[in-house]
This record gives C-alpha cells, sequence and structure tokens, in this order.
C-alpha cells in the first residue's frame, strides 16, 4: 500500500485470475480453448502487413462489429467491442449501474463482478443460487439498480433456458439486465435474440473460449442502440481505441470460419460429457455443466487435497479457498488426451473407480 493511492484504489480488492505456470504439463484452471484458432486467424496473421501497424486502428473496430452483427443477425449499431468481455463489463457497469441503487448479483458468480462493483462504488446486492447451484431467477429483487449474471454461470456450469430468461426480462422492465454469456458457445442458448424486443437487455461475448483467442482480447457486447451508445460514451471517456488492428483482422477471421469453430464447440461439449462420466465413476460430483469447465465436488478426498495432489502430477485446476465454493474444484475441459491423463489422476488419488 502507497500513501500515494486515492481511497478507491486503497481499498479495492482486486481479481485474482487463475496462475499462468510456465512449466505445468497439464493447464486447465483458466477455461481456455484446448484447440487452436481457425486456420483463417493463422493465415491473417501470418500475411498481416506490417506497414499497417504505423497507423492508429480504426476507433469503431467496424470490420469487427460488421462482421458480429451479420453473424448474430443484428445492426451494427448493436454491437460493440473491447478488450475481452472483461473490459466491455467495466464500461458496462459504469455506464448502467450506480452507487445510489444496489445491483443484483448471484452470489456465487465471476468474481470479476464484485471487483467493479468496489470500483465503481456500487453495492452489490447478492442474490443465493438454489439449492442445486442454478441462478435464481426468481430471486431477483424487482427494486434494484439492475441485474448481472452469468448464463452459463460461472464457476458452476449451469445455463438457463432462453425462455427462463424471458420471464424474467418480463418481470424486470425498468432496468438493465446484463447477460454475460462467455460461456454460451459450450451448450447453452443465447438470449441475443430477445434484444429486439426488450430495451434493458445487453449481452456479452468473448473471443477467449470458443473462439480460442483469449490471448487477443477480444470481447463485445450485443443490445439495443442506445445502450450500445452509453458504452460508446464510457469507451471515448476511457480508451477511444479499444481494439488494434491485428485484433480486427484476427476477429473477422475466426468468425469467417464458422465450421471450424463450431466443430472446436462439439469437440469440446462431448470431452466434457465423457469426462463427466469418468469423474462421477471415481465418486465425485459432477454439476451438471453448459460450459468448457466442469464445476466438481470430490466426496472421499477435501477438494484443497485434491487440488494439491494433482499439482503435484502437474496438472493445474482451479480451487477457490473461499465459503461455499471450497469443496469444489473447476477443471477446464481440455483435450480428450489431458482429460485422459487428469482422470487416471483423480483414480490414483482417490482410489476408486
Ligand atoms: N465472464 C466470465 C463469466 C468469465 O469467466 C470470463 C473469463 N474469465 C470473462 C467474462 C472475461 O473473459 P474475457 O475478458 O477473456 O473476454
Amino acid at each position: 500500500m502507497s500513501q500515494f493511492w486515492s481511497p478507491a484504489v486503497r481499498d479495492l480488492e482486486p481479481y485474482v485470475p487463475g496462475e499462468q505456470p510456465r512449466d505445468t504439463v497439464i493447464k486447465l484452471n483458466t477455461n481456455e480453448n484446448p484447440y487452436p484458432p481457425a486456420p483463417g486467424v493463422a493465415k491473417v496473421l501470418a500475411d498481416y502487413p506490417i506497414d499497417h501497424l504505423r497507423r492508429y486502428p480504426d476507433p469503431s473496430s467496424l470490420a469487427l462489429r460488421e462482421a458480429l452483427a451479420a453473424h448474430y443477425g443484428v445492426h451494427v449499431n448493436q454491437v460493440f467491442v473491447g478488450n475481452g468481455s472483461d473490459e466491455v463489463l467495466a464500461f458496462a457497469f459504469k455506464a448502467f449501474f450506480c452507487r445510489e441503487q444496489p445491483l443484483a448479483v448471484p452470489s456465487i458468480s465471476y468474481s470479476f463482478y464484485p471487483v467493479y462493483c468496489d470500483f465503481y462504488g456500487i453495492t452489490p446486492h447478492k442474490v443465493p443460487l438454489t439449492d442445486s447451484f442454478e441462478v435464481d431467477l426468481d430471486a431477483f429483487p424487482t427494486d434494484n439498480g439492475g441485474i448481472v449474471f452469468a448464463n452459463p454461470n460461472a464457476p458452476t456450469g449451469h445455463a438457463h433456458s432462453r425462455a427462463a430468461i424471458e420471464a424474467l426480462l418480463d418481470k424486470h422492465t425498468s432496468r438493465v439486465v446484463l447477460v454475460d454469456e462467455a460461456y454460451i458457445d459450450f451448450g447453452g442458448e443465447s438470449a441475443i435474440p430477445l434484444i429486439e424486443r426488450y430495451p434493458n437487455l445487453l449481452v456479452t461475448g468473448t473471443f477467449s473460449k470458443s473462439r480460442s483467442l483469449a490471448g487477443l482480447r477480444i470481447g463485445f457486447a450485443i443490445g439495443p442502440a442506445d445502450l450500445i451508445d452509453g458504452l460508446d460514451r464510457v469507451k471515448d471517456s476511457f480508451n477511444s481505441y479499444p481494439l488494434d488492428s491485428v485484433a480486427v483482422a484476427a476477429g473477422v477471421a475466426s468468425i469467417k470460419d464458422d465450421a471450424y469453430y463450431r466443430a472446436c464447440c462439439a469437440s469440446v461439449i462431448a470431452t466434457r460429457e465423457r469426462t463427466t462420466a469418468a469423474l462421477e465413476a471415481c465418486g465425485i460430483e459432477v454439476l451438471p455443466s453448459s460450459a468448457n469447465f466442469v464445476f466438481a465436488r470430490p466426496t472421499t478426498i477435501e477438494a484443497g487435497m485434491l487440488f494439491d495432489a494433482l499439482r503435484a502430477r502437474g496438472i493445474l485446476v482451479r480451487y477457490f479457498n473461499k465459503p461455499g465454493l471450497d469443496q469444489f474444484l473447476r477443471i477446464s475441459i481440455g483435450t480428450d488426451d489431458e482429460m485422459d491423463y487428469l482422470i487416471d489422476a483423480v483414480h490414483a488419488i482417490v482410489g476408486e473407480k
């Protein structure tokens, strides 16, 4: 702590992302995609005209917004892009939520939400999950200053149907409902088609998971044009060049290669289902997941001990040492070989199959 820090920074509890070790054999702790980005992305990067880097990027990232608009069947003025959906979420918190009214968030969800609340002085109103670890859509208060949740939720993996989100929107018409769809491509049903009918719905997405581009930092929001305008206002005040030119070119190439992206998602889903069954056969409870990770509760060993034992074998998963989460491990879905290695290790550690 420094005497020069502002009070806002002094009290800030920053988000701690999963480790990025250099020497781990198998890294299953940050929900990255185990497959490379689309071949079209590799080509665009290899052929990128280096001279373009002299120039500032297009401040509106129009090429990528147009590609996203065509992909999702919306108008380009309903699309916003930013440096990863983390940045888009931060802009949304700044644009739509305020100090005066608490913001409803699930008690167990993406841990960045409380960090943004802290940063912008917004009070989070934490809504407990149901007994089966689902975001409790019926429990969000109607007198709040907005609603934020991830669908599928992280780290639990459960996804609500579009119909359930529609019912939520029918109930909450006068405040922004932000649905974070970072993991939607692994089996969820996107709420994006609802933006035409609900002027208060904003959906965020990312290229970090299903499109294997976490290293390039590409996130987006899709919503009614005036919500997108609100994000633009914040963006222009913080960072009027949100995406660099290389990220825009790679993002466009990724969207063009639809077949590859679909095949990657299908592989991850198949591996997730197989992994779930194998972990269950080792006596581990696994919550049903629509994401590229599973949330797993060992029953014969403490989660922290299993985490350490896996780590000792070179396998890194995520252990949140916090009340409510400390009985679980979040395990990202890797390649089939990686998951076989994990399953063998779990079997050896817990001693049953
Ligand atoms: N939302 C959720 C629920 C996430 O788990 C993550 C990734 N940690 C993000 C958003 C942010 O992803 P990115 O900034 O890479 O787009």
